[in-house]
């Protein structure tokens, strides 16, 4: 390699993802080297490149010469020996250590330096990869993700004993391959695999504690925080046990890491074969006849006539609590036409008291002020503690109803609703009412602290710190990989700075306190960012490169 080119590529095992990389190779103009054990098997990657290319012919993306010169880039070989021109290797073997290992031998012997030979693996180490060529500083792991040819993003991972020439290098051969390299310590997970991990876990544990149904938690990952897909969507697209088996590794890897701890649910149904769409059934049914597919925006429960007469009928509320939520809320609520006073007055009628306020204290002085006021709603934002909760601070339990969302209230159409265990029917009802007016659409969800999106937010956020603060990768990095590993509609570090580092520490506080469980711990990192008062991404750029310290 020339330093700024890849003149032959070559890719081992002709599976998913290596015939997915072969593609991108000869999609690129670079002639390909694609090796398997079994002749068939090559003969099916070259037909189903055939078949993307017709596509694309077809849809008129790229002309008949140019798909026929793709396609004669395409070398298809059993003999490892074939590689031996290449100047990029990129192993795509089933994953395994031991195969892996004896298949780097093998490359390292027929493929002489200066090559490159690297490793699509998601959980092997790659410096043990490497211990099995006789230059292991010319292995090290190019992370493509799935489909390859679509995902823009290569996760690149040095091992202890990789020259960083040869990072350099590779950086330049997947900028090559018209992909968007981003360097990642060899830890279990890499970037996306690990971060994204609670986006998962913690939407099955929601479902395990009844919190909401499927449906209505994709419902609200979806229009609360502007997922392109809900978790269960994405899990039965996946396949819940390609996806479990990753849980589970970076579960051992981590010696059994709470924040990574598989959930038993997920276990059971991949025992029953519910693998999602592979298997025409998973969190949802698939295939004709189907009562659900997932996806979509179906399922916006229209409100019951009562509620919008309650909407209409609002005059008058209260916002008590500082902030940018507060602020968002009082100009909604004018624009709604109705009259807000800031703060509980002691003056009556009022229709509602909205309690912006996060500290369980504040909370509290808001609940006594609602007792002063009449009897309005008390919605209460139950982002560090539950609505029950709250509720038990107010003379009038059943008036009070949880709510949760995240700052900033303009980018979220949609709002969770938590009664709490107190609340009355008619008080619900009169939360749905007040939203609406609002201009949010509601989902309702049982009581629980920091509902659904806030919680999953917060330990997205929180992940992404325990991987910054152990210098897994910088901070761009690691919002790079998310937004383009797993289409997130923003990187977790910018969302934290969005939402602002308090709020999130407070919700993760709060539900430590109230699920008593080690997985919600702050990662420190983020208590010095609060500590510190400031964002995240502000002053990311002086922490040290993960690769100018100590290698862990
Ligand atoms: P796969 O099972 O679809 O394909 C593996 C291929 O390797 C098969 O065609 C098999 O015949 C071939 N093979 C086995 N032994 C071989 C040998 N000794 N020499 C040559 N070929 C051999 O697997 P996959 O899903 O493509 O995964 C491959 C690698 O990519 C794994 O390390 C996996 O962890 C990683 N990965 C997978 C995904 C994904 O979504 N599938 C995403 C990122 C990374």
């Amino acid at each position: 390699m020339d330093g700024t080119v890849v003149r032959r590529l070559g890719v081992v095992g002709a599976g998913t993802m290596g015939a997915g990389i072969a593609e991108v190779g000869v999609r690129r103009g670079i002639p390909t080297v694609l090796c398997d054990v079994a002749a068939p098997i090559l003969q099916r990657a070259r037909d189903r490149l055939q078949a993307a290319l017709d596509r694309d012919v077809e849809r008129g993306r790229l002309t008949r010469a140019d798909a026929e010169a793709a396609l004669q880039r395409l070398t298809v070989t059993v003999d490892l020996a074939d590689l031996a021109a290449c100047d990029l290797v990129v192993e795509a073997v089933p994953e395994d250590l031991a195969l892996k290992r004896e298949l780097f031998t093998r490359l390292d012997a027929v493929v002489p330096p200066p090559a490159i030979l690297a490793s699509n693996t998601s959980s092997l180490s790659i410096t043990a990869l490497a211990g099995a060529t006789t230059h292991p500083q010319r292995v090290l792991g190019l992370h493509f993700f799935n489909p390859a040819p679509v995902m823009a993003l290569v996760e690149v991972v040095p091992g202890r004993t990789t020259d960083p020439a040869v990072v350099a290098r590779a950086r330049q051969a997947v900028a090559a391959l018209g992909k968007t390299p981003v360097e990642v310590q060899d830890t279990p997970g890499f970037i996306v695999n690990r971060i994204a991990r609670p986006f998962y876990v913690e939407a099955v544990r929601l479902l395990a504690e009844q919190t909401a149904p499927v449906a209505v938690i994709d419902r609200i990952m979806r229009r609360a925080g502007g997922f392109r897909m809900g978790p269960f969507e994405l899990l039965d697209l996946i396949g819940l046990d390609v996806n479990l088996a990753v849980t589970r590794s970076l579960y051992e890897a981590t010696f059994h890491e709470p924040r990574f701890r598989p959930h038993p649910i997920q276990q059971r149904m991949v025992d029953a074969g519910l693998l999602g769409r592979k298997t025409g059934r998973g969190f949802y049914t698939y295939g004709e006849g189907a009562e659900s597919g997932g996806g979509g925006e179906a399922g916006v429960p229209a409100l019951p006539a009562a509620v919008e007469r309650q909407a209409a009928a609002m005059r008058r509320i209260a916002v008590a609590g500082e902030g940018a939520l507060a602020e968002a809320i009082v100009r909604a609520a004018e624009g709604a036409g109705l009259v807000v006073a800031r703060g509980v007055p002691a003056e009556g009628p009022l229709d509602a008291v909205v309690d912006v306020e996060v500290a369980p204290a504040a909370k509290a002085a808001v609940m006594a002020a609602a007792d002063r006021a009449g009897d309005p709603l008390r919605l209460t934002l139950a982002l560090a503690t539950s609505a029950t909760a709250m509720a038990a601070r107010s003379a009038a339990p059943h008036r009070v109803v949880g709510f949760a969302t995240l700052p900033p209230w303009e980018a979220r159409p949609l709002v969770e609703v938590l009664p709490a265990l107190q609340s009355a029917p008619a008080a619900v009802e009169a939360a749905l009412a007040l939203l609406a007016r609002l201009g949010k659409e509601t989902a309702l969800v049982r009581d629980g602290v920091a509902g659904v999106f806030p919680r999953i937010a917060a330990m997205l956020v929180n992940e992404a710190l325990f991987a910054l603060g152990e210098g897994v990768a910088t901070a761009e990095a690691i919002d790079t990989a998310m937004r383009l590993g797993m289409n997130f509609p923003a990187g977790p570090l910018a969302l934290a700075d969005s939402v602002g580092p308090p709020l999130v520490l407070a919700v993760l506080d709060g539900l430590h306190a109230d699920l008593g469980e080690d997985r919600y711990r702050a990662a420190p990192l983020l208590r010095r960012v609060v500590a510190a008062g400031r964002g995240v991404l502000e002053g990311a750029g002086r922490r040290p490169a993960p690769d100018a310290g100590p290698r862990l």
